[in-house]
């Protein structure tokens, strides 16, 4: 085992059921480095130190006793503040939840403590998880540490962020249009969305809730499979949540990891490339083309021709269903209260807390669907939107019945300064160009790292894309690349945090 920060999380469970460190002196490294680093990073908005402690020391206790211990007992993670913490603070990035303090566990959140992760924190993001930079974050935006200067994705930028500082070796984040990939994508790490409804949605505060979807985040491809296959399964208090047995992910990332790709169809997206594509980033992903055929794998282009309308399609149902999800910050339930001084009414309260508490992207967003869903232009933008989603849905379908996965860049360029692309929202939704798709279909994807682009020497991602509930290939590949890349370079992608 390497030391304790930038140890994977799989040595790092060994070596605590194995008794050669305990969980208390890995959560200690963590937070300690947390402490050395994150004042410049600013991954968290929120350090439980006591809590994290206290789940360590649990863990240390159940192992003293000689209780079996599972594959992630004792591991450190970085929650992304979206999901509820029951005692611990929860603001999804927004001051109208500044103080807000949830009576509740997420599914995901305790399925996390039963599983005996250690939640280090609660990871800054876009507010309401709408961006692709996490600049919209109330609290001050996250610095890539790959260089400070620049964005590490959004809107779980925190989680992604933190695991390339090492200040955690897992990570949590939700993915409504590409929040776990893209992150992954620019902070040379691993993201998975997986399918639909495979992942509870209970406590996760909602964006737009047929598109919202948490993940794991992590470093390499095994340590997202063991993650992915603790927080996944049926949940009755969900009601979109699929009752299907958890595939076997970790053994499709071991096996993965050393076997070949014979036999295995992968598909090139036409419509993925071209103009807006940063050069190095097309040179990236055609070597892991080659890696893949290299592996055994055959590879033919496909074209996907209503992808082009995915992007605008996405910014008529997210912003839509927002509008409906936000209704509920109403200045009553929960957070900030403004102007309640006995001379208001209930309207100016409310209206008044939400003109302060939500940022502007928020307030756009908001805008903008309560316009799509009017009754007057309800089926010319959000009943068209509907359709294009359709019309993907049916083209993947006819994609997977030709190849089993297909692969494209996870994002256009790699990752831009702080501020570029700030007063240009139409620049920022680009980032998300190639993952959305997947968000309208339902099925799932992951990005992993494929190289630094050589124009800037920032990292790249490769997006592999499967069927719904065949989240198990992403894994087998990913793992197959992955080793094949390590093998290339004779290093990990990410074996430092280049600008700490
Ligand atoms: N960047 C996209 C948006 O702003 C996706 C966000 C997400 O996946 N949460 O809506």
């Amino acid at each position: 085992m390497t030391d304790l920060i930038h140890s994977t999380a799989a040595d790092t469970a060994a070596a605590i059921a194995k008794g050669e460190v305990s969980a208390v002196e890995v959560a200690q490294a963590h937070l300690d480095r947390i402490g050395a680093v994150d004042e410049k990073v600013h991954a968290f908005l929120h350090v439980d130190t006591e809590g994290a402690l206290a789940a360590a020391r649990a863990v240390d206790d159940r192992r003293a006793k000689g209780e079996e211990l599972g594959p992630l007992a004792g591991v450190p993670l970085a929650l992304k503040d979206v999901f509820t913490t029951k005692g611990v603070p929860t603001t999804a990035g927004s001051r109208i939840l500044e103080g807000w303090v949830p009576p509740y566990d997420a599914t995901l959140t305790s399925r996390l403590k039963q599983a005996g992760v250690v939640i280090l924190g609660k990871t800054n993001m876009d507010e309401f998880a709408m961006g692709s930079s996490t600049e919209n974050s109330a609290y001050g935006p996250t610095g890539n540490p790959w260089d400070l200067s620049r964005i590490p994705g959004g809107s779980g930028g925190g989680s992604a962020a933190a695991l390339a500082a090492y200040e955690a070796p897992l990570a949590i984040g939700t993915d409504t249009g590409g929040s776990i990939r893209q992150p992954g994508a620019v902070t040379g790490t691993v993201g998975v969305k997986p399918t639909y409804g495979t992942v509870s949605r209970y406590g996760l505060i909602a964006f737009s809730s047929s598109l919202d979807q948490g993940g794991p985040c992590a470093r390499t491809v095994l340590d997202a499979a063991l993650l992915h296959e603790a927080i996944a399964g049926h949940d009755p208090l969900d009601s979109t949540s699929i009752d299907t047995p958890v595939l076997p992910l970790v053994e499709a990332a071991r096996n993965g990891a050393h076997g070949d790709l014979k036999g295995l169809r992968v598909g090139v997206v036409k419509e993925f490339s071209g103009e807006g594509y940063q050069p190095g980033v097309m040179q990236r992903f055609n070597e892991s083309v080659e890696v893949l055929r290299a592996l055994g794998a055959t590879v033919v282009e496909l074209s996907c021709p209503s992808f082009t309308y995915a992007l605008p399609a996405y910014y008529l149902i997210a912003p839509s269903e927002a509008s409906s999800n936000l209704a509920r910050f109403d200045a009553m339930r929960y957070g900030l209260r403004v102007g309640d001084d006995g001379s208001r009414s209930a309207e100016d309260v409310t209206a008044l807390t939400r003109a302060a508490g939500f940022g502007p992207e928020v307030k756009r967003r908001i805008i903008l669907g309560t316009y799509a869903l009017s009754s007057g232009y309800y089926d010319a933008y959000y009943g068209s939107a509907q359709k294009v989603r359709t019309l993907i849905t049916r083209e993947f379908d006819r994609a997977f019945a030709e190849v089993d996965v297909l692969v494209s860049p996870t994002t256009p360029t790699t990752a831009f300064p702080i501020g570029e692309r700030a007063d240009d929202p139409m620049a920022m939704y680009l980032a998300d160009l190639c993952t959305i798709p997947s968000n309208l279909a339902g099925n799932a994807a992951m990005s992993v790292p494929c190289g630094l682009a050589p124009e800037d020497n920032l990292p790249v991602g490769l997006q592999i894309i499967a069927p719904a509930l065949a989240d198990d290939r992403l894994y087998r590949v990913g793992a197959a690349v992955e080793a094949a890349l390590n093998d290339k370079w004779g290093h990990p992608l990410l074996e430092e945090a280049p600008a700490l």
